[in-house]
């Protein structure tokens, strides 16, 4: 089931805390929503939720409407929301019971639906505890479970890893893709690392706008432009190094690292300068034992798309 938002806008007074953003999310599609604190994360996902009315814009999940079929819309989604509450004091194969038969299951599959999401989120042996007595990666794990009880097409996810130790992150993550084979999810996370591990796809937003769309290598390649690359090279000092490396036509740059014969060269846009720093290593005798491009960092570019300006 496709989300498609058109031209959302929600306002809080003044403020646009959600501003005029459009995107498409595809069926199978596992989308990272990443972004500064109050950039708009969770104003958007409570907005395809639709716990929220737009003021300006539509949401459609599948063909159904916020704005004219927001009952439709719930019963499409699992929602896991930010600060994920549950009944601490219920069992949680009860309170997953309870949840079923809120979300309208059928009596005849309740028992095999709470089957089904006790083994997928691997909840068998706590299934009998109070959530209460629950770790924090169990409670997320129930988290999960009440999201996708009633077999929703449409899985909303935010910051489903917060506050998880890393062992339960990776297990938490593993969960979300296998989940995301067949469902369309939207998850939100501070955490760069878990969006691209996860995600195939992320948008950056920040103040309420979109920054960024694209897969990660896409993003990399969108900002970076110009290639660098590190070198190291022994045989010559560190002054006739430089003055030779800017002669050639593709270097924009060099830069010296530390006092070892590392530098950083930077090419000009579009350009390599690779074949041509080895060619001119060869030509001048130098030991070249390193020439490595550099790959810029996800969090460089999540850094330069939403530093305030
Ligand atoms: P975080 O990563 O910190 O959870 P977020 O990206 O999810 O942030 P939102 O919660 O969507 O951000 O908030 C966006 C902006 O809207 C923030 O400036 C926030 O203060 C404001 N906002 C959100 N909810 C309300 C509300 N109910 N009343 C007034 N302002 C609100």
């Amino acid at each position: 089931m496709d989300i498609v938002i058109r031209n959302l806008t929600k306002k809080y007074g003044a403020q646009r805390a959600v501003d005029d953003i459009s995107f498409t999310v595809k069926t199978g599609e596992i989308l990272g929503f990443l972004g500064p604190n109050g950039a708009g994360k969770t104003t958007t996902m409570k907005a395809i939720t639709s716990y929220l009315i737009p003021d300006e814009g539509d949401v459609l999940v599948g063909n159904y409407s916020v704005n004219k079929d927001s009952q439709e819309v719930k019963k499409s989604i699992g929602y896991l929301p930010e600060h994920n509450p549950l009944y601490l004091d219920m069992a949680v194969i009860d309170y997953l019971r309870f949840v079923a038969e809120l979300q309208g299951v059928s009596k005849d599959k309740i028992n095999g639906r709470i089957l089904e999401m006790i083994d997928v989120c691997g909840l068998e042996a706590e299934k009998h505890k109070k959530i209460n007595e629950l770790s924090k990666g169990y409670r997320q794990r129930v988290g999960l479970a009440q999201a996708l009880i009633h077999d929703p097409e449409v899985l909303i996810l935010d910051e489903p890893t917060t506050g998880l130790d890393p062992n339960q992150i990776v297990e938490i993550r593993e969960l979300i893709r296998k989940i995301g084979r067949e469902k369309t999810v939207i998850l939100s996370s501070h955490i760069l690392a878990e969006v691209e591990a996860t995600c195939d796809r992320i948008i950056i937003i920040n103040r309420g706008k979109i920054v960024a769309d694209g897969t990660s290598e896409e993003l990399r390649k969108h900002s970076q432009g110009k290639e660098i690359l590190r070198v190291t090279v022994e045989g010559v000092e560190r002054d006739a190094f430089i003055r030779e490396a800017q002669q050639v036509s593709t270097v924009e740059q060099v830069d010296p690292l530390d006092d070892e014969g590392s530098y950083e060269i930077q090419s000009r846009p579009d350009l390599s300068s690779r074949k041509s720093i080895f060619a001119l290593c060869c030509e001048k005798n130098w030991v070249l034992t390193e020439l490595t491009p550099i790959q810029t960092k996800l969090e460089d570019i999540f850094h330069e798309l939403t530093m305030d300006r």
